[in-house]
């Protein structure tokens, strides 16, 4: 049903405040294209800069404002710019610290060879769901806390979680994306050294599988999977594994695709999601209007057709599936930053994208 969403705007670091607005323009141009409502934006801070006028990157207020949100932009963040202090206290980084507090279990990270842009592999389309709450990411593993600690001077440990629930609820997600791709869904596991945490991935997923008699289920060592990935990743739909194997695979299938630049990444939760690009805060270029904005206007672009999904409302898809098309039109013209071979600034990239849609309404 159409409905006006309201959504957040978190600037972040680096990057953030050039892709940030680029994929917020697109996501405005792309709803009036769809006839849908103007999204309510609410503009928040977050990252190194509310981190220096608030005392938190992410303040308590910003968490408060984004309950009453449908979803929102989530800029990059910044490892560099936050003092050793903040670090040594134990607190999360922006990203993560929302990922938790709104219990956005599933990463979708898809990567895809777009036109015009020169892949490294041609004809590549896959998706990875990456489990976004526990696994070896010790600071967001909500069973203990923060699950990296050390009981001597001498010794660090880290510990490892995988529950039922979390891994069940990620793994049935990539069984149900599955359905609407290419029917085949590939887990990257560890099983044959960590046999009690994979065992119970492998069991979710046979399980899953039972339920889903049309999609093809193999199983991949994840060591094995950073070699297949590079000798063929054309033979891969859909990729569910735990967080940081996820996080690793993304980056280097993303860069296969093309570049960092251009993979988009949606953190969603059972009545939140955060669209926010799968690179980092690329200190090296920011500030310079160079940064290519093609991740974040993919995510927004997610973002839209999730919640066209969550609310049964046409419009809000139908923007998501256009910004999807626009992006590729305006690669294929030949119109790209320089990241991936072209002239284009972060802010004229966005306005090709923007007259792309104006000119399909
Ligand atoms: P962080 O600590 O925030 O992850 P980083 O230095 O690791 O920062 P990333 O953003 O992870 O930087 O990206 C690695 C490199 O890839 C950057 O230094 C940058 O050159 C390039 N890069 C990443 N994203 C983009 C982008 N959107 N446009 C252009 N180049 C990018
Ligand atoms: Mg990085």
């Amino acid at each position: 049903m159409t409905r006006t969403y309201r959504l957040g705007c978190l600037l972040g670091d680096g990057i953030g405040p050039e892709i940030v607005p680029a994929a917020r323009r697109v996501a405005d141009a792309a709803l009036a294209a769809a006839g849908a409502p103007p999204v309510d934006w609410v503009d928040l801070p977050m990252g190194a800069a509310a981190l220096a006028e608030h005392g938190a990157a992410v303040p308590a207020s910003t968490k408060a404002a984004l309950t009453d949100c449908d979803g929102w932009l989530a800029g990059p963040h910044d490892n560099e710019s936050y003092p050793p202090s903040w670090r040594a206290s134990g607190e999360r980084a922006p990203g993560g610290e929302l990922r938790h507090v709104f219990d956005l279990w599933a990463n979708l990270r898809p990567c895809r060879t777009r036109p015009g842009v020169t892949g490294r592999v041609p004809g590549m389309d896959l998706l990875i769901v990456r489990e976004n709450t526990e696994g070896f990411y010790a600071d967001r593993n909500m069973a203990v806390g923060s699950g990296e600690f050390m009981p001597t001077p001498d010794l660090a440990l880290v510990v490892g979680v995988f529950s039922r629930e979390a891994v069940r609820r990620v793994v049935r997600q990539a069984f149900a994306l599955a359905e609407g791709r290419r029917r085949h869904v590939t887990v990257v596991h560890k099983a044959n050294v960590l046999h009690l945490s994979f065992g119970l991935w492998l069991e979710e997923c046979a399980a899953a599988a039972r339920e889903h008699p049309g999609v093809r289920l193999e199983t991949v060592l994840f060591d094995a999977m950073a070699a297949r990935l590079v000798r063929s990743p054309e033979a891969f739909d859909v990729v569910v594994t735990e967080n940081l194997f996820g996080d690793t695979l993304s980056d280097l299938a993303g860069e296969l695709a093309g570049a960092l630049g251009m993979s988009g990444s949606l953190n969603a939760g059972d009545r939140h999601a955060m669209a926010q690009a799968a690179h980092g805060s690329a200190p090296d270029i920011a500030g310079r209007g160079v940064a290519n904005p093609v991740g974040m206007i993919a995510s927004a672009a997610m973002l839209l057709t999730w919640l066209g999904a969550r609310h049964d409302d046409a419009g809000a898809g139908r923007a998501g599936a256009a910004i999807e098309r626009a992006i590729d039109s305006v690669l294929a013209s030949g119109v790209a930053t320089a990241d991936v071979g072209g002239s284009a600034g972060t802010a004229e990239f966005a306005d090709a994208v923007v007259r792309e849609l104006g000119s399909r309404a």
